[in-house]
């Protein structure tokens, strides 16, 4: 189950006076809750059934900007509509805002009513739909890791974020003393997304000065997405009702860790049982497994776009760093691209350890199902596993070292273009294009404080 509210249960809350409020959300190319504050009454009494919105949506960058060069919109073609279609099956209640329920929704196109193919939800429904045409189904879970700052996003933006201070000392790795005195905004956070249907398996602290991470248990791909973005946003309200920032930037400081979204995933069949596991073969790795893996490896260098979308994605690709810098595979290493998890369990799994905090989970996971199943069809031998400081190791694709090299390998792609679609990889080349033009013409504070004087 995937929310906590059936369509009835939210007639009789608006009734009764609980809810006067239903957010209304799409989740748009950066992974956000993008949408509109519905009375509830006027929601039961239609907008359950469809609402609209300016269809660039999908379209923007994190600035809102109107970028050019998108086939399916612009400003010659008009910025018209998308259908917002509610999926009623996601509607829950939202405990830390007053009389507030949420659902998310499809984006359909405004004429035909079908899918909008490039917008998250339907990219990731169709790779689930190809598994299940398989017989199989996907297990997923998504990690966030995230900074907690000392000061609020008012504050902080008013300041030109200087200085930028977490709101702890030191690094917090496990540290129930430290993680106690960010109590005030964590048990909130997991205790109101629990209430909201959100199985959340814990909290605690990471690698750094100010860094969280919350688990939440694994369930199917679509959920997982949609808990990691509900999620996400939940960390930024609730931090914010505390006085605090908390960024999903992958690295904000060039001399701290930065965060990632490791993506857990196993594949299972009709009978609940999990097809990854073959005990008679090598590390329990059944053949299905080795050809999933084998896939992801293969196309990890053009997939790495959906894993580490802007600029500062790859800044956090340092060696040293439990960031990866290769694709190989490992058992139960942190140095690799792809972690053997659960050898010898029920829940042997695969972790994707290349993807930043920044990118959208419903990309990410769709493009690690497209290059599993690829791998599955020509029944990809998998390489030995690398052990050891990967860092260092020789052979081994490198993960592309910037936002460039990862947009050609992508644009590139006969792969994806085939898996995705040859218009929903322009839609994203062009979001990444977009990306490295815009930052082509910024004047860093690198720049200023190398060359202000000595140039
Ligand atoms: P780590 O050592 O990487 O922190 P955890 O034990 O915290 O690993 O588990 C990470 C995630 O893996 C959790 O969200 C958990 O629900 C998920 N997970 C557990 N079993 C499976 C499985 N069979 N398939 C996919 N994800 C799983």
């Amino acid at each position: 189950m995937a929310g906590t509210l059936t369509f009835d249960a939210l007639k009789k809350a608006v009734s009764n006076g609980e809810i006067d409020t239903v957010l209304t959300c799409i989740i748009d190319m950066q992974g956000r809750l993008m949408g509109k504050r519905f009375h509830a009454q006027h929601f039961i009494d239609s907008a359950y059934e469809e609402t609209h919105c300016c269809n660039y949506l999908l379209a923007t960058d994190l600035e809102m900007y109107t970028v050019e060069g998108y086939a399916s919109t612009s400003w010659a073609g008009g910025y018209g509509d998308y259908v917002m279609k509610p999926d009623l099956e996601t509607l829950r209640p939202v405990p830390w805002l007053q009389g507030t329920a949420m659902v998310l929704c499809d984006l359909l196109d405004h004429n035909t009513h079908k899918p909008v193919p490039h917008s998250p939800r339907a990219l990731l429904k169709a790779q689930v739909a190809k598994l299940a045409e398989m017989g199989l189904s996907v297990m997923a879970a998504t990690e966030l890791e995230f900074f907690l700052f000392e000061k609020g996003f008012e504050e902080l933006r008013k300041s030109g974020y200087r200085p930028l201070e977490p709101i702890s000392g030191y690094n917090e790795d496990y540290s129930i003393l430290q993680t106690t005195r960010e109590e005030h905004v964590m048990r909130p956070i997991r205790n109101h997304l629990y209430k909201a249907g959100i199985p959340i398996e814990n909290s605690k602290g990471e690698a750094e000065s100010g860094q969280e991470e919350l688990n939440i248990r694994y369930a199917p791909a679509l959920d997982t997405a949609d808990y990691h973005t509900i999620a996400k946003n939940a960390v930024k309200e609730i931090a914010h009702m505390q006085g605090h920032a908390a960024s999903f930037m992958a690295k904000w400081r060039p001399d701290k860790v930065g965060s990632a979204t490791h993506v857990h995933q196993s594949l299972w069949d009709s009978n609940g049982t999990n097809v990854f596991v073959d005990p008679d073969k090598q590390h329990g790795m059944s053949e299905l497994m080795q050809n999933y893996v084998a896939g992801l490896i293969k196309y990890a260098p053009e997939s790495t776009y959906f894993f580490a979308p802007y600029i500062n994605s790859y800044k956090r690709f340092q060696k040293g760093s439990f960031a990866p810098t290769k694709t190989a595979w490992s058992v139960d290493n942190r140095t690799a691209g792809f972690r053997l998890c659960g050898e010898g369990t029920k829940a042997l799994r695969i972790e994707c350890r290349i993807g930043g905090a920044d990118l959208n989970p419903y990309l990410a996971i769709a493009a690690q199902l497209a290059a599993g199943i690829k791998g599955i069809e020509d029944k990809l031998p998998l390489g030995a596993a690398t052990d050891g400081d990967i860092y260092d190791a020789t052979g081994g694709n490198e993960i592309p070292i910037n936002l460039r090299d990862a947009k050609d390998l992508l644009k590139s792609s006969s792969f994806f273009r085939e898996a995705f679609g040859e218009a929903v990889v322009d839609h994203y080349v062009r979001a990444a294009e977009w990306e490295i033009e815009d930052f082509d013409r910024a004047v860093t504070d690198y720049e200023i404080a190398r060359g202000f004087e000595r140039a």
